[in-house]
């Protein structure tokens, strides 16, 4: 009987770790997924941020258009007082001069305004792509990692399914159905340990009498209370089977 339960440790053990690897491959896909997904939101917020740019630019060629022809009037203005006869005529046209200078004093300051604003884009541009070259290699350097991660996997799965293969050819027919059986509706979990009279799955006391009879090991035994396929813990020689694998 030792024998038998031994080979359903091992056998749990294999599709224990292959459930294990499977979960970790799927999450692979999903981090490297993550990284991406972050950097293509970086590159987004670079590219909103080039626009933003090129339309301050735009506006202070803009502006810097609109002082020029202020300058153009103020010229023709100015032209235009030596040949005034008339003194209303004359105040008239000062009066326009200097509305036109005060307007370009204030067209000027907005573009002292517009480039200072174009000044701190720039310096936080130049951040920006310092901050995405440092994601890209990052991005790069783990897909990596994940990549090499999975090939391990891969082959530690086709490991394991090849053992799972030799075991489940030495288990007994009978035993092995029972172990298939309580495996896919145990959650995976078909054999549990039972240690001082504890079933180590269910957490509940196995009856003493029964527990005895677990020690003795000449019968395959269920928990009363979750019908796991039971051994005694506490032996060594299961133990031992425990520590190889
Ligand atoms: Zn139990």
């Amino acid at each position: 009987m030792k024998e038998k339960i031994s080979l359903l440790i091992r056998l749990q053990y294999c599709d224990n770790r292959i459930r294990e690897i499977l979960t970790k491959k799927g999450e692979g896909p999903l981090e490297i997924k993550k990284f991406e997904d972050d950097l293509r939101k970086v590159e987004s917020e670079i590219e909103e941020e080039r626009s933003k740019f090129d339309t301050l630019r735009k506006e202070r060629h803009r502006i810097e258009q609109e002082v020029q022809e202020l300058d153009q009037k103020i010229e023709k203005s100015t032209i235009k007082l030596s040949h005034i006869k008339s003194n209303k005529e004359y105040t008239a046209a000062l009066k326009e001069i200097d509305d036109l200078k005060k307007a370009k004093f204030i067209t000027e300051d907005k573009i002292i305004e517009v480039m200072e604003k174009i000044d701190g884009m720039e310096q936080g541009a130049a951040e920006r792509e310092l901050r995405i070259k440092e994601l890209r290699a990052e991005a790069d350097k783990n897909k990596e990692r994940i990549l090499q991660e999975l090939a391990i996997l891969d082959r530690e799965l086709a490991d394991l399914e090849e053992k799972r293969r030799l075991f489940t050819k030495d288990v007994e027919p009978d035993i092995l159905r029972k172990y298939l059986f309580l495996h896919e509706r145990k959650n995976g979990l078909a054999i549990s340990s039972v240690v001082t009279g504890v079933c180590q799955t269910c957490h509940l006391e196995i009856p003493p009498q029964k527990f005895n009879e677990l020690i003795r090991g000449n019968a395959l035994m269920t928990c009363p209370h979750c019908n796991r396929i039971m051994y005694w813990g506490d032996d060594e020689d299961f133990q031992k089977v425990k520590s190889m694998l």
